[in-house]
């Protein structure tokens, strides 16, 4: 027999009976408050574009303006042949909005964590993770020839159980968390974490890739617990409310000088285009000039999580614009997804792997841009296919 991959067909099949694989659908405009996916305008509740700016005038015009001066691609590796001034002028306001010595950017987020935390310790060290955290920690941590120990969710009682054990057995700690768990919306406890961390002699590294632009009047999680000079690894996402794309890193000069020295990621792989650079500063900037967007978030965030509570749904330990419907089976969830499109709500169920088998539910995503009217539009549609489908 030889071997082929038949295997894959059947894994697939089987992925696919379970409600456990992703349905791809077609944009027809930009990503906005109401694009149109699939031939109808819908109520955008999957993304991440929580301050609506990745179609944003101000966004477009400087990228615009840097194709014009500095065409598409970037050419290289930024280590390789170079990078432009818009490079330099991005960290540079990544730092200053940061609250931190210096700032980089990575190709993505991702990159950050899959690049960097593998770098930062060795044999002998160990990694205190939260258990919920973001596949790309897990993914930089396995890379590492350090151990890693992972503490329950949100856990402080645990997180000191299993800080006082690392500190036995392992020479450096990094306790290593989401600001905000993009799963479930809810937001790690930075203030006690930090002061665990100094307590039990070990760095922090929190990654904040849903708080940038919604937490901390949307300086982040360090913003929001006063922490900016507190936390050694910050990291984040341009890609989310921020509009634009790839990864963020703030912290002190040396901790940034260590960092692009060392991550293969942002050594072995292409820089993002100039444009992108353009357009991550200006959203930076927007970011900060206009706290009334940020605060307009968090009303209409509040608004829907409390009316989708009293409809019947559990949106569980949501504290931020992420809102989930906990559902319960994939199967269950994969279909309150499609009955909600079908009415004209795009909400994205999510399934195991990405949350525990029995956990799925539906997550919204809140974005500035929804009005009053489609708010109300999605709740009305939340309630009626909800009864149908007998959730509330
Ligand atoms: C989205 C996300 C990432 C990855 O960021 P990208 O810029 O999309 O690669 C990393 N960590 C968390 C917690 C995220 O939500």
């Amino acid at each position: 027999m030889t071997q082929n991959t038949d295997y894959l067909r059947e894994k697939y099949r089987e992925m696919d009976d379970r409600g456990e694989t992703w349905p791809l659908n077609q944009l027809e405009t930009a990503t906005q408050a109401r694009p149109t996916v699939e031939g109808r305008e819908v109520i955008m509740l999957a993304s991440n574009n929580y301050l609506d700016l990745a179609n944003d005038p101000r966004l477009q015009e400087a990228a615009i303006d840097a194709i014009e001066r500095f065409g598409v691609g970037a050419g290289s590796d930024w280590s390789i042949a170079g990078y432009t001034i818009l490079q330099d002028e991005l960290h540079e306001t990544i730092a200053s909005f940061k609250g931190t010595e210096a700032g980089l950017s990575y190709q993505t987020g991702f990159a950050v964590n899959a690049g960097l935390l593998p770098q930062l310790l060795e044999a002998g060290d160990v990694y205190v993770s939260d258990e919920l955290n973001h596949g790309s920690i897990i993914d930089g941590i396995r890379l590492s020839p350090a151990d890693s120990l992972v503490y329950d969710h949100s856990d402080m009682a645990d997180l000191e159980d299993t800080l006082r054990t690392a500190r036995e057995e392992y020479e450096r700690i990094i306790v290593v968390t989401d600001g905000v768990f993009s799963m479930d919306g809810d937001v790690a406890k930075l203030d006690e974490i930090q002061t665990l961390a100094e307590e039990y002699d070990a760095m922090t590294y929190v990654d904040d890739c849903h708080g940038e632009g919604v937490l901390g009047e949307g300086h982040g999680i360090t913003a929001e617990f006063g922490l900016e000079d507190d936390v050694d690894f910050q990291m984040g996402s341009f890609s989310k409310a921020c509009g634009g794309f790839g990864g963020m890193l703030a912290g002190d000069q040396h901790v940034i000088d260590f960092a692009y020295n060392t991550s293969r990621t942002w050594l072995l792989s292409a820089g993002y285009p100039p444009a992108i650079a353009a357009a991550n500063k200006r959203a930076l900037e927007i970011v900060d000039d206009e706290p009334s967007r940020v605060r307009e978030l968090w009303e209409k965030r509040d608004y829907f999580a409390s009316e989708l509570e009293s409809i019947g749904f559990d949106t569980g330990n949501s504290e931020t614009p992420i809102v989930p419907a906990m559902v319960g089976e994939s199967t269950a969830a994969q279909k309150l997804a499609e009955r909600l499109f079908e009415e004209g709500v795009f909400a994205l169920a999510i399934v195991y792997p990405m949350v525990a088998r029995g956990k799925a539910r539906i997550r919204n995503q809140i974005n500035v841009g929804l009005t009053d009217e489609d708010l109300n539009e999605a709740l009305r549609v939340y309630e009626d296919v909800g009864r149908e489908l007998d959730l509330v």
